[in-house]
């Protein structure tokens, strides 16, 4: 398959991945393609030629496999209330303090337990679903916001929004709606966008983004580096945050490519006025190489893993304890 092919006179070259799953007692045939599928889709989100399915390999994995069938069960879930919201705190670099929470969507699912995002955001992309579920996710942050325990500083949450909703018409009236109903201020919501969402359809996602930073909300974009920003339209982005995806974070210790790349992120930030957000940080050498480096705020692992939202509560109280002492 790696030699090039000649088709009226064309010459096409094609890659190749590969999803591989094994037949094992349980296994009929749908059960085996449904395997290696989300196998292939695990080798082409990693960028790998090759992947073998693991369904022992972590929360979301399994569901993977019943991608077709979960984006059916979407709709009714979302009625049935099945998601819930998990935090993980967004922490100031310089001076430790938690300057915000990421809300991450988790499905309690009835017959499979509980499964990530990418168990079925990309799927729910597809046909449709995740407008709903984003307006979803959406309130309850909002709700949860409205009733802030006082003893707790105030602090603000990020909400992941599908490129899908910014192409929505009442897109802006929604989000703002949505936040006086809830009676929070608007500078305490960020939205986390991804950068080739806010590439995508550069002049109508502009305009929408525009108008709510204008009324107080903030803008993230989300795994900054990966999604091809032009230059010429960096200096433009319709944005408050920029968020370095964990690919170039995660390397950055080992990796002097890496940290080239992270260093010039956070120049050209600066330059431009946006506060930069590191994702990914798995370990303490990383976390102090940022913060030497003068990037803003950190996200990742080592800090603290998404939790459900009474230990993200208990979680801030003995941060914010600790931080007193
Ligand atoms: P994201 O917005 O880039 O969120 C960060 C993801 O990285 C989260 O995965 C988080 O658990 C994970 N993460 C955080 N720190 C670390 C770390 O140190 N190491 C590693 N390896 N991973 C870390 P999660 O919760 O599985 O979310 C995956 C993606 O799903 C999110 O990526 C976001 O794009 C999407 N997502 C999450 N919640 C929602 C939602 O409510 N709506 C929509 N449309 N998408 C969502
Ligand atoms: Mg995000
Ligand atoms: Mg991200």
């Amino acid at each position: 398959l790696a030699e090039p092919m000649s088709i009226d006179g064309v010459l096409l070259r094609s890659q190749v991945r590969q999803g591989v799953a094994v037949s094992v007692a349980d296994s009929d045939g749908k059960r085996l393609l449904q395997r290696a599928h989300a196998a292939l889709s695990r080798a082409r989100a990693d960028g790998e030629d090759l992947a073998v399915f693991d369904g022992a390999s972590g929360v979301g994995e399994a569901a993977e496999l019943g991608g077709w069938q979960l984006a059916t069960e979407l709709a009714p879930a979302l009625e049935r209330g099945e998601f819930e919201l998990w935090y993980q705190p967004k922490l100031s670099l310089l001076d430790g303090s938690v300057s915000g929470a990421e809300a991450l969507v988790r499905w309690n699912h009835p017959r499979l337990g509980l499964l990530g995002p990418n168990a079925f955001v990309p799927q729910a992309e597809q046909d449709g679903h995740v407008n709903a579920l984003t307006w979803s996710v959406l309130n309850m942050a909002l709700r949860r916001l409205s009733d802030w325990p006082d003893d707790l500083p105030v602090s603000g949450i990020a909400v992941n929004v599908s490129p899908l909703c910014l192409n929505e018409t009442d897109f802006v009236a929604r989000v703002l709606e949505a936040v006086s109903l809830w009676g929070v201020g608007h500078s305490r919501l960020t939205l986390e966008i991804t950068e080739s969402a806010v590439m995508r359809d550069t002049a109508a996602s502009d305009r929408a983004l525009r108008t709510l930073r204008d009324a107080g909300v903030s803008v993230s974009i989300d795994d900054f580096g990966t999604g091809f920003s032009s230059l010429g339209h960096f200096r433009h982005l319709p944005a408050d945050e920029l968020k370095i995806d964990r690919c170039f974070v995660s390397r950055l210790a080992n990796d002097e490519g890496s940290r080239h790349i992270v260093g010039t992120v956070l120049h050209l930030s600066r330059c431009f006025g946006f506060r930069t957000v590191a994702e990914g940080i798995e370990d303490a050498v990383t976390l102090e190489r940022l913060a030497e480096m003068g990037c803003d705020v950190g996200q990742g692992y080592h800090i603290a893993r998404p939790m459900p939202v009474s230990q993200w509560l208990q979680w801030l109280r003995a941060h914010v304890a600790s931080q007193a002492r």
